[in-house]
């Protein structure tokens, strides 16, 4: 005779409910897709304002979940973002700027990331895209004929289709987990940093749009992207061969997009992160030419709407492979907007302000963009969308891209090792939609300074050239009014705190 299950009792199921995290309860293993564009600024946009760049599915995405308003990547440029989104560590505590091609891996092999997280939850992990943190070694120059590593790899993805450095820098050939795709043994690679070529490949050499700037056909160049001309276009430092593994600028887009969705179909039955890192709008923008000409701003418009038609089909992925209601997909920027960014490609009218691009301002009302330590240069689109756990709607929390280590880590049911991520806080609630004030104060970087948020503050320390200055966002959200000497103790304080972050990681809050 069968006997009638056990009742658990009523201790077992009190620590069960204290073990499991409350969310992973009630779904342990969502999908994450992380779309991560470049330079693509707060107005950049149609759901946060724009009104000349039809961004529909980006959009739809907006509407369908939490669309931030005070979202934040760590730094306004790309390598201290990603490295701080990947690490949970502050870019400017090791000193990581904007990398030179051939710069080797940036972040520690064995360092506990975003994607180990992901992996020690049971996830596949992946990274399609720009990588822009670095390959190789410290000790030898990457060697692109052999196995191109460390990399992604070494860092907790399981599989990664790069696109080496960024699009303005050579080598131009993508990079399947430690291989160059479709590099012929009879045409070796060889990135370096002067003109002279490497003993017995001077005959392998491109345009050097120094010398020849007639070659750059695609557009000239306006500061540097002047090196090897590759396709028409001038890039960053010197590539010799590889020409069988040239990529093509217009048909990148569609190679991620590709790559995406063969990965989505691939893993639908089991739970992945996918950290789709797009080239768009970095320059030089070289869209496709069915999108060139659908806004009427140039190029840098139009690849926005390339951007817009990635996302739609990363999405059509999900929902063709089934799994569109169980993923969680998040949309965002490494940094604001930038016009001229070395390419004259109709972006620029002439004699205009470079934050302004045709009467479309990239930043909406926030001042600056790229580089610059003001709003616009970290305040970015960031959405969350999960179906029926994250309600639609506006957050104005103060959210960052640095905390989804320790976020995330809540949502699976991790714990991060000790010693690892230790500016990333825990802002869960924040991203659900289910708190509406997010971080009490935050850390913005720049090219050239740190500045402090606290509430509706912004601190700028004073540099060589500039003083300090204050502003208040919630009365003055362009910062167009320092107001530093009416709140001496405000700024005091800030300072203060400033300074004291500065030396001591967040480590502490833990
Ligand atoms: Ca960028």
């Amino acid at each position: 005779m069968l006997l009638p299950p056990r009742p658990l009792t009523s201790a077992f199921l009190v620590l069960m409910a204290i073990c499991i995290p409350a969310f992973a309860r009630e779904n342990p293993t969502p999908n994450v897709v992380l779309i991560y564009g470049d330079d693509v600024g707060f107005g950049d946009v149609g759901a946060y304002g724009a009104t000349l760049i039809p961004t529909p599915n980006i959009d739809k995405l907006a509407s369908q979940g939490q669309r931030f308003t005070d979202g934040h990547c760590s730094a306004s440029t790309c390598t201290p973002s990603r490295y701080s989104m990947l690490t949970g560590v502050q870019a400017f505590r090791n000193n990581i700027a904007i990398l030179s091609p051939n710069a080797p891996l940036c972040i520690k092999p064995g360092t506990f990331t975003l994607a180990s997280l992901f992996k020690a939850a049971g996830y596949q992990t992946a990274v399609i895209g720009k990588w822009h943190l670095g390959l190789g070694e410290k000790s030898r120059p990457t060697d692109w004929n052999a196995s191109v590593s460390p990399g992604p790899l070494e860092i907790g993805f399981d599989y990664s289709f790069l696109l080496p450095s960024t699009n303005d820098r050579v080598p131009c050939v993508y990079l399947k987990n430690h291989s160059v795709v479709g590099l012929e043994q009879s045409d070796p690679l060889f990135v370096t940093h002067s003109p002279k070529a490497p003993a017995g490949f001077e005959g392998t050499i491109y345009p050097d749009g120094k010398k020849t700037p007639e070659a750059m056909t695609y557009y000239p160049s306006t500061h540097g992207h002047n090196n090897t001309v590759i396709n028409g276009i001038g890039r960053i430092g010197y590539q010799w061969g590889g020409k069988s593994a040239l990529w093509n600028d217009e048909t990148m887009a569609d190679v991620f997009v590709e790559e995406a969705r063969s990965y989505i179909e691939a893993h639908k039955g089991s739970p992945f992160f996918l950290y789709f890192a797009s080239q768009d709008i970095h320059v030089p923008r070289a869209p496709h030419p069915r999108f060139q000409g659908k806004t009427p701003l140039g190029k840098r418009g139009d690849a926005m709407v390339q951007l817009d038609w990635v996302v739609g089909e990363i999405m059509n992925s999900l929902e063709k492979a089934g799994i569109a209601e169980n993923t969680i997909v998040i949309f965002s920027s490494d940094n604001g907007p930038v016009y001229d960014d070395g390419y004259a490609d109709g972006t620029t009218v002439k004699g205009s302000s470079k934050e302004i691009d045709n009467g479309h301002d990239g930043s909406g009302i926030h001042r600056g963009g790229k580089y610059q330590i003001y709003e616009g240069g970290t305040r970015v689109p960031f959405i969350i969308r999960w179906p029926g756990r994250i309600s639609s709607g506006t957050s104005p929390a103060l959210v960052n891209q640095i905390d989804f280590l320790a976020s995330f880590a809540d949502l699976l049911g991790q714990t991060l090792p000790r010693g690892s991520g230790t500016d990333s806080r825990n802002t869960l609630a924040a991203f659900l939609g289910k708190d509406p004030i997010g971080l009490p104060d935050m850390i913005e970087e720049s090219h050239e300074s740190l500045a402090l948020r606290r509430g509706h503050w912004k601190y700028i320390p004073a540099s060589a050239s500039k003083a300090s200055a204050l502003y208040n966002l919630e009365s003055d959200p362009s910062e167009q009014s320092n107001i530093s000497g009416e709140f001496p103790d405000v700024v005091a304080s800030m300072d203060s705190q400033l300074e004291n972050l500065k030396k001591h990681p967040r480590l502490a809050d833990k």
